[in-house]
C-alpha cells in the first residue's frame, strides 16, 4: 500500500468508528465539527485518487444517486409476515401448537416490533452489497443507494461475520427526527406528515438518495438468515449481530415461559412510550434454531414466531370547544380543545381535527364525549363520539365561515380538504409567518432577529411584509420590548448581511407555495434570474425538469400579485440578491436538461463526485441504475457485466469520460 492509500483507509476506519460510535452506541467520542473536517479530508482525497474508490466509503454516506425505477429482486430467503396474538389465551394456544411438534423445553426471545418499514440487507465479507424492502415477501425493490445513506446501517462490518448472509430489520423516523421534519414542512406551507412509519417507507422509495441522507432515519436489526451462521439460538444471533457493528435494541430478553412473555408484554406496554421511536408491539421468537427448523412455516408466517398487538390506548373526555388556526400559507386548521385527560403518559388538551369534512363525517359537537387515541401521530386523534352522552341540546358545528384572525370570508378550492383566508395580505398569521419563514435559517438565515421580535415588529406597525425588514433603523428597534442597544445592532446588522445571500435562497425565502429548497433550486439554476420566472409562463415553467403543474401555477399565481411584485421590486432596490452572480454562473448550463445519466466504472482525469457535479451543475441527472430512460452511460474502466449486459440489450450508448468532457465544453 502507497502512503496515500494508507491514509484514506485510515480515514474511513477512523470515520466508521465514530459513525458506529454515534449513530449505534448513541455515544460519541469526538465532535461534529472534528468529524466534518475528517470526513472533508477524506472526500478529497478521494477526489484526487479516484482509483481508490471504495462504494462503502463512509463518503459516499452524503447520498448523490437519482434512482428513477427501483429494480425488483428477488429475495434469496422470502421474508414472511407474523402471525398475531391479542391476548394470553393466544400465546397460550401458540404455545400448545408447539409443544405438538417439538420436543423438550422451549425457550423464548422477546423482542419489540418496530414500526416502521421492512428490510432486508445482503452482506458479502462483511461489505453490504444490497438492500431491498419487503415488496411482496418474494420480491422487492432494490433501495440500496438510499439505504446506504442511513448511518446505523453499516457498510464495513468488523469481527468474525460470516462470508455471505442476510440480516434482516426495520427502518425507522424516531419522533425527534419526525418533528423536525414536520416543522420544516410547516415552514414551507406543505401539509405535515401524518405518522413516522409512512414516512419512513416512503423515504426508501425516494428518488434522490441525497434528500433520504437528510432523513434521521434509523435501521434496527431483528433477524439473521442464511446458511452456516455459526449461531444456535436467536439470542445469540443478536448478541453476534451487535458485534459486528449492527443497531440491535437491547430490549430483548430472554424467556422460560409465556408467563415470562406476559411480563415483558406488560412492562413495554407502558414503557414503550419512553423509546425514541414507535413500536406496536412485542415479537416472540423460539429461540433454538434448531427447534425453528422443526416448526417451519404456514403459507405466510412461521411457525415459530408470534406477533402480540399492543391495544392502541384510548380514552374518552369532553370536548369545551373548537377553535380555528391560520396557518402562515392561509390554511385553516380546526383544533379540538379537551378536558385534559391522561393518555400514553402524557396530559392531551388538545388534538387535530384536520379539516371541516372530518368534523362532518364523525358529526363532532362541542360538549361531546370523544374518544381519543395516541397511535403514531404526535398530536392525538379522535375516533369517535359517545352519543350515549351527547347533551340532548346538542346541535352540529357550524364550520366558521370567515376568518377567525381578520373576519375574511374563507374559501375552499375544487378538491382541496382545507379551507383557507385569501386574505394573503392582510391577515395578521399569514403577514408575521411568512416574514419568519423568510428569516429562518435555510432561507435567508438572519441573525440576531427571532419569530417572536417579527411577531413585535408586525403588531407594533414597524413592518407589514418582509422587504420593510431593509429600512428598519436602530432608533426604531430600540423600544421593543426586550431590546438592548446591542441586540437592536445585531438585528439591523443580520438584515445587512442578508443581502449576499445567494439568490436561489432568497427564491425560497420568499415563501411562495410548493417552492421549497429543491424546487427554489431547480428554478434558480434554470432561470438565473427572478425576471425571467416572473415572465414564464405555466407551459414553460411545466417544461422545466421536476416541476409539476401544481408549482407552476402557484409560482404564476405568485407574480400575479401587484403587491407581490412590489414588495419583490425593493428587496430588489435594497439590494438582496434576485439573480445567480458572475460566480454562481461560471461552469452552470442547461446543456444537459432531461437527460438521465448513469456513471459506471472507474475513471481517470476525473473523480466519480466531479463527474456528478459536473452533470448536475449542467442541468443533467445521475441516476443509479439503467433503464429504458437512461440518456447514455459514461463509462470508465471495469464496468460491471451486469450492466453491459442491460445496456446492450436496451440499446444505450456509452461514452468515455473524455468524449463526456468534450460534449460540456464544445457548448
Ligand atoms: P406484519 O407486517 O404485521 O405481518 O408484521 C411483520 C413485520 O413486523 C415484519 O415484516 C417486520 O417488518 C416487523 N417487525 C418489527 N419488529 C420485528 C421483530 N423484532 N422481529 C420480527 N419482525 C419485526
Ligand atoms: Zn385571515
Amino acid at each position: 500500500m502507497n502512503t496515500v492509500e494508507k491514509q484514506i483507509e485510515t480515514l474511513r476506519n477512523e470515520l466508521r468508528e465514530h459513525n458506529y460510535n454515534y449513530y449505534v452506541l448513541d455515544s460519541a467520542v469526538i465532535s461534529d465539527y472534528e468529524f466534518d473536517i475528517k470526513l472533508q479530508e477524506l472526500q478529497e482525497l478521494e477526489a484526487k485518487h479516484p482509483e481508490f474508490f471504495d462504494a462503502n466509503s463512509p463518503s459516499q454516506r452524503v447520498g448523490g444517486e437519482v434512482t428513477k425505477n427501483f429494480e425488483t429482486i428477488p429475495h434469496e430467503y422470502r421474508m414472511y409476515s407474523l402471525d398475531n396474538s391479542y391476548s394470553k389465551e393466544d400465546l397460550l394456544d401458540w404455545e400448545k401448537r408447539i409443544k405438538k411438534l417439538v420436543d423438550g423445553d422451549v425457550q423464548y426471545t422477546c423482542e419489540l416490533k418496530y414500526d416502521g418499514a421492512s428490510i432486508s440487507l445482503t452482506y458479502e465479507s462483511g461489505k453490504l452489497v444490497k438492500a431491498v424492502t419487503r415488496g411482496d415477501g418474494f420480491q422487492g425493490d432494490n433501495v440500496t443507494a438510499n439505504v446506504k445513506t442511513i448511518k446505523s446501517v453499516p457498510l464495513q462490518l468488523k469481527g468474525d461475520y460470516p462470508p455471505k448472509f442476510d440480516i434482516r430489520g426495520e427502518i425507522v423516523l424516531p419522533f425527534d427526527g419526525f418533528n423536525k421534519m414536520n416543522e420544516e414542512r410547516i415552514e414551507i406551507g406543505e401539509e405535515p406528515y401524518r405518522n413516522p412509519r409512512n414516512t419512513a417507507s416512503g423515504s426508501l422509495k425516494l428518488q434522490d438518495s441525497a434528500e433520504v441522507a437528510k432523513r434521521p432515519l434509523e435501521c434496527l436489526l431483528y433477524n439473521l438468515t442464511g446458511t452456516d451462521l455459526g449461531v444456535k439460538t436467536q439470542s445469540e444471533s443478536l448478541e453476534k449481530a451487535r458485534q459486528w457493528g449492527f443497531k440491535v435494541p437491547d430490549a430483548a430478553k430472554l424467556v422460560n415461559s409465556i408467563d415470562d412473555v406476559l411480563e415483558f408484554i406488560d412492562y413495554w406496554n407502558t414503557h414503550r412510550h419512553n423509546l425514541p421511536y414507535e413500536t406496536d408491539g412485542v415479537v416472540i421468537k423460539v429461540n433454538s434454531l434448531q427447534q425453528q427448523e422443526e416448526l417451519g412455516y404456514t403459507a405466510k408466517a412461521p411457525r415459530w414466531a408470534m406477533a402480540y398487538k399492543f391495544k392502541a390506548e384510548q380514552v374518552s373526555t369532553k370536548l369545551n370547544s373548537i377553535t380555528y388556526q391560520v396557518g402562515r400559507t392561509g390554511a385553516i386548521t380546526p383544533v379540538a380543545n379537551l378536558e385534559p385527560v391522561e393518555l400514553a403518559g402524557t396530559t392531551v388538551k388538545r388534538a387535530s381535527l384536520h379539516n371541516a369534512d372530518q368534523i362532518e363525517k364523525l358529526d363532532i359537537r362541542v360538549g361531546d364525549e370523544v374518544y381519543v387515541e395516541k397511535g403514531g401521530e404526535i398530536i392525538p386523534k379522535i375516533l369517535g363520539v359517545d352519543l350515549t352522552k351527547r347533551p340532548v341540546d346538542s346541535l352540529p358545528t357550524q364550520y366558521i365561515t370567515h376568518c377567525p384572525e381578520c373576519q375574511t370570508e374563507l374559501v375552499r378550492q375544487e378538491g382541496e380538504a382545507q379551507h383557507y383566508c385569501p386574505n394573503y395580505n392582510g391577515c395578521n398569521p399569514q403577514i408575521i409567518g411568512r416574514i419568519q419563514h423568510f428569516i429562518s435559517r435555510k432561507a435567508m438565515d438572519i441573525e440576531g432577529l427571532g419569530g417572536e421580535t417579527v411577531a413585535l415588529l408586525v403588531n407594533e406597525g414597524l413592518i407589514s411584509n418582509y422587504s420593510d425588514l431593509y429600512e428598519l433603523t436602530k432608533e426604531q428597534v430600540i423600544p421593543l420590548e426586550r431590546m438592548a442597544e446591542k441586540s437592536a445592532e445585531n438585528l439591523i446588522q443580520g438584515v445587512e448581511k442578508s443581502k449576499s445571500i445567494p439568490f436561489e435562497r432568497v427564491l425560497y425565502a420568499l415563501g411562495i407555495r410548493y417552492v421549497g429548497e429543491t424546487v427554489a433550486k431547480k428554478l434558480a439554476r434554470h432561470y438565473k434570474s427572478i425576471e425571467a420566472i416572473e415572465n414564464a409562463s405555466e407551459e414553460e415553467l411545466v417544461n422545466v425538469d421536476e416541476i409539476g403543474i401544481k408549482i407552476a401555477e402557484s409560482v404564476n399565481a405568485f407574480f400575479s400579485s401587484e403587491e407581490n411584485i412590489f414588495i419583490v421590486n425593493r428587496l430588489k432596490q435594497f439590494g438582496v440578491q434576485l439573480e445567480m452572480s458572475a460566480e454562481e454562473l461560471i461552469g452552470k448550463t442547461n446543456i444537459l436538461e432531461g437527460q438521465s445519466i448513469v456513471i459506471t466504472g472507474v475513471f481517470e482525469s476525473i473523480s466519480r463526485n466531479e463527474l456528478k457535479k459536473l452533470i448536475e451543475d449542467n442541468g443533467g441527472k445521475v441516476s443509479s441504475s439503467i433503464s429504458s430512460k437512461t440518456s447514455y452511460i459514461v463509462a470508465g474502466d471495469n464496468m460491471g457485466p451486469s450492466k453491459k449486459d442491460k445496456a446492450e440489450k436496451l440499446n444505450i450508448e456509452l461514452i468515455n469520460e473524455y468524449n463526456f468532457l468534450q460534449k460540456i465544453i464544445k457548448k
